[in-house]
């Protein structure tokens, strides 16, 4: 049998209702999700890797103001743009990650250059940004990550942040859409190819109004990203700390391994168990090697697209599955 191959995209779940959406917001949404949907099936298409594709989808997520990532990155409380990225190959067990860089275009190209050109997994801060800059990522003023949209939120953020919050509310200023929108926009891509080879990758500016250096799950391997070529490949997107503590994309795949459990019964039971007992907010895209798919998420929608040789091939918003327009 011929070896199946896709690929499935986020941009962040969270309180996505279609009553606080225009048509015209919809369709700038799903225009972009399927964008990058598209590179990376055509990279699979030809015969590309699953790096390649994965690496493709998020650096057109990336370049979008409509995602916290890359340009349209949040502000953290200081008012930067602090952006974190991971990528990892499931064929060997490769991986690379940067934190907290402000200078580098597309944080998920350095990623890739920690991965296949050093020997280490994860670099951080200034060290990142000169390794990058010294293997040819691009490198920005830190201007260029500034959008009026997500200043705002930081305003917003901090307003509500002075006024004293009910404790079943304490972590609403740091949605990153403010409180009224509580949004996480992360991006991911996760592929398998025509060798039969799994990848994942996920970028994003964090959490607004994050302080003190903090980093969240995206750019922690098992955490936000994990891919393994006997399980799955998984991105993230949600409330960081509570991904971090479950060890949430490592999870999916250790519960098919020793659990043997499928695909989507992994996926749906670290979200909509382990993670909903604690009120940890979510989502998660999956593949694995036979192309089946999962993208379970906690939220009320979550941005995301699948197109697989199988004939998937779909971009939703909302929990029903509605379409964006
Ligand atoms: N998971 C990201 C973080 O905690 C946020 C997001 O998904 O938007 O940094």
């Amino acid at each position: 049998m011929e070896q199946p191959f896709g690929i499935v995209i986020h941009g962040g779940a969270g309180t996505i209702l279609k009553k606080n959406m225009t048509p015209a917001m919809e369709k700038e949404y799903t225009d972009k999700l399927a964008e990058a949907l598209n590179a990376g099936y055509s990279i699979l298409e030809k015969g590309g890797s699953a790096l390649d594709a994965v690496e493709a989808a998020v650096v057109i997520l990336e370049d979008s103001p409509l995602f916290n990532a890359g340009k349209g990155a949040v502000f953290t409380h200081d008012g930067k743009n602090e952006l974190d990225a991971s990528i990892m190959d499931g064929k060997t067990l490769k991986a690379g990650a940067v934190a907290g860089v402000h200078t580098i275009r597309n944080p998920i190209c350095a990623a890739r250059v920690v991965m296949e050109k050093s020997e280490h997994v994860m670099m951080v801060g200034k060290g990142a940004e000169q390794f990058a800059a010294k293997m040819g990522c691009a490198i920005v003023d830190t201007s260029y990550f500034f959008t009026q949209k997500r200043w705002e939120q930081l305003q917003e953020a901090i307003r509500v942040e002075t006024i004293p919050l009910d404790h079943t509310d304490t972590t609403s200023f740091i949605y990153p859409e403010g409180p009224s929108d509580k949004k996480y926009g992360t991006v991911g891509a996760v592929a398998l190819d025509k060798q039969g080879n799994l990848a994942a990758a996920t970028s994003t500016g964090g959490m607004t109004n994050k302080k003190f250096g903090r980093v969240g799950d995206s750019p922690i391997i098992g955490s936000g990203t994990y891919a393994s070529n006997g399980t799955s490949a998984v991105s993230c997107t949600g409330h960081g700390e509570y991904f971090i503590r479950n060890v949430v994309a490592y999870d999916v795949s250790a519960q098919m391994r020793y659990g043997r459990k499928s695909l989507s019964e992994a996926a749906d039971f670290v979200i909509n168990q382990t993670l909903q007992k604690q009120d940890g907010r979510g989502g998660l895209i999956a593949i694995d090697s036979n192309a089946n798919v999962a993208m379970p998420f906690n939220t009320e929608g979550m941005y995301r697209g699948v197109r697989t040789s199988r004939g998937l091939n779909e971009v939703k918003i909302y929990e029903n599955g509605e379409k964006g327009s």
